[in-house]
C-alpha cells in the first residue's frame, strides 16, 4: 500500500509503499477513504509525542470500509462503514469499565502509538470496543473529520464543559477543533465570543454561530475584551489551540465559578493563573477524545443537520500532497479541516 512515512522529526516525510497491515485477532483492517489532517499530527512529526517510534505513519482520524477482521471480531464484517475515535480503549481495565473509555489504561491511538492513517490501510486494535458505524448518509469526509476534533470538541462542550443555554461561551483558537466548538456550543444555544488571530477564521466562526467575536492581532488583551462583551467574562471557555497565550486568556476571560476545558495540546506545561482559578473558584478541566459509544448521541445531531461538520471541511488532498501540507501546519493551521483521500493518486495542480 502507500502511506505517508517520516524516518526523522522535523525532516520531509514522503510517500512510499509498504507492506499492508494485517488484523490482530481482537482488530480490524480499514481500507482508508477518507483522513483529517490534524495540527496533532504536525506535533507528532515534530518529535513531541513520546509514543512515536521511527520510522512512523502518521493519521490518526479515519473513516472507510472494514477490509479484513481478526479471528475473534465477531461485531463487524467487511464492507462496514467505520470510523473511530482517536484513543483507541482496551476494553477491560478500570476506566473502560466505568464507560471512560476516552482515558483507557491501554490505549493505542492510530498514528502515535502504531501506524496510523495517512495510508491505503490501516489497522485498528480491539474492534468490538472501537469501532462506530458510520450512516450511509455520511461522507466518508464528513465521518472523517468526526474522529478527533468535532468528536474532541463535542465532549469538550457537552460533557466536560456542561454547556447550558444562554450561557455565555468563549472559543480560543478557531481551527478544526475551535471552530467545531463554535457550532455545538451555538447549537446548545450558548452565546459564542470566537478569538482568534485570523479574521478569515473569525468570519468562519460567525458563519458557525458566534455572536461575538475578539482579533487577536488587533486586540492585546483578549481576555479583557472577552469580559468586556460578556458583561464580567464568560461561564465556560476553552482553549482549543492549545499555546501558554490561549490558555492564561481562556482562565482569565472567565467570570465567578466559571469552567476552563483545556483542549489544545501544549508541547510544555503553561503558567496558569492559579491565584484567579482559587478567588473565583473556577473549574479547570481537560477533555481527551470521546469514547465510541458516546459516538451515537453526537450522531444523531449530525443526522438531524443540528450539526454540520461537513461545513468544516474547507479542502480535499490526495497522500502525495500531505508532507508538504503536514509541514504547513506549524505556522499555518488552516481556517478550515483538511481532508485527505488515499486512494486518490495524483497532486492537484
Ligand atoms: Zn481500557
Ligand atoms: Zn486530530
Amino acid at each position: 500500500m502507500r502511506a505517508v512515512v517520516f524516518e526523522r522529526y522535523e525532516e520531509p516525510a514522503e510517500v512510499r509503499e509498504v507492506a499492508d497491515p494485517v488484523p490482530a485477532e481482537h482488530g480490524v483492517v480499514v481500507r482508508v477513504e477518507a483522513t483529517g489532517l490534524c495540527r496533532s499530527d504536525w506535533h507528532g512529526w515534530m518529535g513531541h509525542d513520546p509514543d512515536i517510534t521511527l520510522p512512523h505513519v502518521p493519521g490518526h482520524e479515519l473513516a472507510g470500509t472494514v477490509e479484513a477482521v481478526g479471528a475473534r471480531v465477531t461485531g463487524w464484517r467487511p464492507g462496514d462503514r467505520v470510523t473511530v475515535p482517536f484513543v483507541c480503549a482496551c476494553g477491560t481495565c478500570p476506566s473502560c469499565a466505568a464507560g471512560d473509555q476516552q482515558v483507557c489504561e491501554r490505549q493505542t491511538q492510530p498514528g502515535f502509538t502504531h501506524w496510523g492513517s495517512f495510508a491505503q490501510y490501516v489497522a485498528l486494535d480491539h474492534a468490538e470496543v472501537n469501532l462506530v458505524a458510520v450512516p450511509d448518509e455520511l461522507s466518508f469526509a464528513t465521518a472523517a473529520s468526526l474522529g478527533c476534533r468535532f468528536a474532541t470538541a463535542f465532549r469538550a462542550v457537552v460533557a466536560q464543559g456542561r454547556v447550558a443555554a444562554g450561557e455565555w461561551v468563549a472559543v480560543h483558537g478557531c481551527g478544526g477543533v475551535g471552530l467545531s466548538a463554535v457550532m455545538i456550543a451555538a447549537a446548545a444555544g450558548a452565546r459564542v465570543v470566537a478569538v482568534d488571530l485570523s479574521p478569515q477564521a473569525l468570519d468562519l466562526a460567525r458563519k458557525f454561530g458566534a455572536v461575538e467575536v475578539v482579533d487577536a492581532s488587533r486586540v492585546g488583551d483578549t481576555a479583557a475584551a472577552v469580559r468586556e462583551l460578556t458583561g464580567g467574562g464568560a461561564h465556560l471557555s476553552l482553549d482549543a489551540l492549545g499555546s501558554p497565550v490561549t490558555c492564561a486568556a481562556s482562565v482569565n476571560g472567565l467570570r465567578r465559578r466559571g469552567r476552563h476545558v483545556q483542549v489544545g495540546l501544549l508541547p510544555e506545561d503553561p503558567a496558569v493563573p492559579m491565584a484567579r482559578v482559587i478567588g473565583f473558584e473556577l473549574e479547570l478541566l481537560g477533555s481527551h477524545g470521546m469514547q465510541a459509544h458516546a459516538y451515537p448521541r453526537m450522531l444523531e445531531l449530525v443526522r438531524a443537520g443540528v450539526l454540520r461538520p461537513d461545513l468544516l471541511v474547507t479542502s480535499t488532498i490526495p497522500l502525495d500532497a500531505v508532507p508538504a501540507a503536514l509541514a504547513a501546519m506549524g505556522t499555518a493551521p488552516g481556517a478550515g479541516v483538511t481532508v485527505i483521500e488515499p486512494w486518490e493518486s495524483t497532486t492537484p495542480r
